[in-house]
C-alpha cells in the first residue's frame, strides 16, 4: 500500500464493510480495515455452536433501498432465500399473530377489553379534534395521543418498558415517530367484515441467507483484495486530529503491538461515545460530557439446544409479560433448514438488559434454569427438551432513546462535523435505532463521499416510509 495513504475504515460490521465493498476496485484509493473483534460481522455475524447456527437475535433482512438490495443478491447469491414472516405475541395469555393489527388487538382482548379500548380511542380522536394538540416529547404522550390510555397501558407501556428498561415517560417519543406506524380502527372492521378474520398484513416476504444473516457481512468482506486487507483483532486505540481532519489512527494489534497508521480519510462505526474518548487532541469537556451521557441497551443471548425437531412454526415470539424473563425468541432452523440438524432445532432467547446489571451477569446454568421454566409455563418446550446452551452478551445492542438524548447527539455531532475528513456510519456510531440495510447504505455512501460525492449521511434511516405497524420488535 506504498504511495497515498489509506482510507482507515473502523469496524468490520455491515456499515464498515459495504464501505470497503464499494472502495475495492478504485485503484487510487487504498483502504484498510481494523477490526477490534477475531472475525468480521459485528452484530450481524452468525454463530456456530456444534451443529447449530444462530444469530444474535433473528436478523430478516428487508430494504426498500434497491442499490442495498441487489448488493445483498450479489454478495449472498444462491444462498439467498425469501421467507413467508410468521411472528406472534403472547398478549393476554394468548399467541396472537404480530405485529398487532388494530383487528387481532381487538380479538386479543376479548369482548370487554376491546370495548374499553374502542371507547379510550374514540375519546382521544374527539379530544384530538376539539382541542390544542398535547405536546408529544415522550413516548408515553405519543401512545396515550394515538391509542387511548386502556391499549397504551395494555400493551404499549409494557412492551416498551420491558425492552427498554426505563418508563415510556423518560422514553423519547422520537423512537415511535421513527418506527411506529398509526392504528386503524376503521380497518379492524373492514378487516373483521370483509375478510371474515383474515390477516394478510401478517404475512410478509423478508430475505434470508441459508447458512444466516452472517453470509451478508461475510460477503461483503469477501469482495476486499490486495492491496486492501481487512485485519480483525485490531482495535483503533486513539485517532489524532489536526486542523480539522483525521491525521492518523494509533492500532493496537495481536499481543499488544501498537502501530500508528496515517489516513487519508476516516470510515468509523466506533460507538460515538468511544470515538469521541479516542481523539487526540482531547475533546472539548462539553462534548466528551455529552457523549457519556449517551446510553445504550444491551442484550445477553441465550442458545437452546431442544431436541425436538421443531418447537413452533414461527419466526418470532414475542413476549411482553413482566413474569417471563426474556422479551423475545426465535427458531433459526424456520428461517432456513441449515440452521440445524434434522431431527432437534435451537432457540435464541433474547434479555433485555444494561451492560453490568445483574441479567449481565447471569450465567448459562441460571438463564437456562430460568428460561426452561418460562418456556414450560407459556406451553412452547418441556424441560426433558432442553439438552445445552449458550450465551453471547451484545453491548450496546441498541441506542437508547432516553429524554434529552438529542441534546447531547447534537453537541456531538455539531462537533463531529468540523472534521472534513470523518465520516461516522453504522448503528452505534450515528446513535440511530434502524436496519442494517440503512448501516450498508451509510457505509456505501461513505465511500462514495470518500470518492467526491457529497451524500448527506445524516438523512438515511431517518425515511418515514419505513415506519411498521405498531412496534418494530425485530431490529
Ligand atoms: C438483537 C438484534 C436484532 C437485530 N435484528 C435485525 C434484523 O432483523 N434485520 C436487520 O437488518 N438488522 C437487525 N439488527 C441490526 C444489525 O445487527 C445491526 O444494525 C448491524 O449489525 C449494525 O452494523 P454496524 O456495522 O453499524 O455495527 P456493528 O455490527 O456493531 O459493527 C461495528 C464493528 O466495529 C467494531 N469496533 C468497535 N470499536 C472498534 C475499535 N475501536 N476498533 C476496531 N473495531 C471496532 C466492533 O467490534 C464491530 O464489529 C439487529 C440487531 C440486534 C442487536
Amino acid at each position: 500500500m506504498a504511495g497515498r495513504d489509506p482510507v482507515v475504515i473502523a469496524g468490520a460490521g455491515v456499515a464498515g464493510l459495504a464501505a470497503a465493498y464499494r472502495l475495492q476496485g478504485e485503484a487510487d484509493v487504498p483502504f484498510v480495515v481494523y477490526e477490534r473483534a477475531p472475525y468480521v460481522g459485528g452484530y450481524s455475524r452468525t454463530l456456530s455452536h456444534g451443529d447449530f447456527r444462530f444469530d444474535l437475535g433473528g436478523h430478516r433482512f428487508y430494504t426498500k433501498k434497491a442499490h442495498v438490495n441487489r448488493i445483498v443478491e450479489e454478495v449472498v447469491g444462491e444462498d439467498l432465500l425469501v421467507v413467508d414472516r410468521l411472528s406472534r405475541i403472547l398478549f393476554n395469555d394468548r399467541f396472537v399473530h404480530y405485529p398487532l393489527s388494530a383487528f387481532n388487538t381487538l380479538r386479543a382482548l376479548g369482548l370487554r377489553g376491546a370495548g374499553r379500548a374502542v371507547f379510550d380511542y374514540a375519546a382521544v380522536k374527539l379530544k384530538n379534534a376539539f382541542s390544542a394538540p398535547v405536546p408529544e416529547e415522550t413516548f408515553e404522550q405519543w401512545a396515550l395521543n394515538r391509542f387511548g390510555d386502556y391499549l397504551y397501558r395494555a400493551y404499549f407501556q409494557v412492551y416498551s418498558e420491558k425492552t427498554w428498561g426505563i418508563p415510556c415517560t423518560e422514553l423519547s417519543a422520537d423512537f415511535a415517530q421513527q418506527r411506529i406506524k398509526g392504528l386503524s380502527f376503521r380497518e379492524a372492521v373492514k378487516d373483521a367484515v370483509l375478510r371474515k378474520g383474515t390477516d394478510d398484513s401478517m404475512v410478509r416476504c423478508f430475505l434470508y441467507a441459508r447458512y444466516g444473516f452472517g453470509q451478508i457481512p461475510e460477503g461483503l468482506a469477501a469482495v476486499v483484495a490486495e492491496p486492501n486487507e481487512i485485519l480483525t483483532g485490531h482495535t483503533v486505540a486513539a485517532v489524532e486530529h489536526k486542523d480539522g481532519r483525521i491525521t492518523a489512527v494509533a492500532v493496537t494489534g495481536p499481543g499488544g503491538r501498537r502501530v500508528q497508521r496515517t489516513c487519508s480519510e476516516f470510515v468509523s462505526s466506533i460507538p460515538v461515545d468511544e470515538i469521541v474518548e479516542l481523539l487526540r487532541p482531547a475533546a472539548p469537556a462539553g462534548v466528551a460530557e455529552a457523549a457519556r451521557r449517551l446510553r445504550y441497551r444491551s442484550v445477553v443471548v441465550l442458545f437452546l439446544v431442544i431436541d425436538v425437531e421443531q418447537v413452533s412454526p414461527d419466526h418470532w415470539i414475542y413476549v411482553p409479560s413482566r413474569d417471563i424473563g426474556f422479551c423475545r425468541l426465535h427458531e433459526p432452523k424456520n428461517w432456513s433448514k441449515e440452521m440445524a440438524p434434522p431431527d432437534r432445532t435451537g432457540l435464541v432467547l433474547e434479555y433485555f438488559c444494561q451492560e453490568g446489571d445483574a441479567t449481565w451477569g447471569r450465567t448459562a446454568e441460571d438463564l437456562r434454569a430460568e428460561a426452561v421454566a418460562d418456556l414450560a409455563s407459556i406451553g412452547l418446550v418441556k424441560p426433558e427438551w432442553v439438552s445445552d446452551c449458550a450465551v453471547v452478551r451484545m453491548p450496546k445492542a441498541y441506542p437508547l432513546y432516553q429524554i434529552g438524548y438529542d441534546r447531547h447527539l447534537n453537541v456531538v455531532t455539531d462537533y463531529f462535523g468540523r472534521f472534513s475528513n470523518l465520516y461516522n456510519v453504522g448503528r452505534n456510531a450515528s446513535f440511530l435505532y434502524t436496519s442494517s440495510d440503512h448501516y450498508i447504505d451509510m457505509g456505501l455512501k461513505a465511500a462514495e463521499n470518500v470518492l467526491g460525492h457529497d451524500h448527506d449521511l445524516g438523512e438515511i434511516g431517518r425515511e418515514s416510509t419505513y415506519a411498521e405497524t405498531w412496534q418494530k420488535g425485530e431490529k
